[in-house]
């Protein structure tokens, strides 16, 4: 048996390994680049106009409202505790008119 031949092998081989490693840590590296700079781009902007989101008090809750369109955006569960029992409509009327044209709105 060629040893020289089969050292080549066994040396592509391990390059070959090595090199799939590394191409592999760079596409993770790379999307956790991407998804960061999309979190960046997207942080506090308004889903439906690209503009700036403030956040602002309403009711006993911060929520986000966009200072453009005025769109008013909850994160999981903030409809529930805002709203309280959904058979409760005395408590949905108040909060609602509150968001709408009471002391909801952007400073
Ligand atoms: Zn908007």
């Amino acid at each position: 048996m060629d040893l020289s031949f089969a050292n080549a092998r066994l040396e592509k081989a391990y390059f070959f390994k090595v090199n799939q490693e590394l191409i592999k840590a760079m596409h993770e590296q790379e999307e956790k680049k991407l998804e960061h700079e999309n979190q960046e781009l997207h942080w506090m902007k308004c889903p439906k106009c690209g503009h700036d989101l403030k956040q602002t008090k309403l009711s006993s809750m911060v929520v986000e409202r966009c200072t453009h369109c005025e769109g008013v955006f909850f994160d999981k569960d903030e409809w529930t505790q805002l709203f309280g029992d959904p058979e409760s409509h005395e408590s949905f009327i108040k909060t609602l008119h509150s968001l709408l044209v009471g002391d909801g709105k952007p400073d």
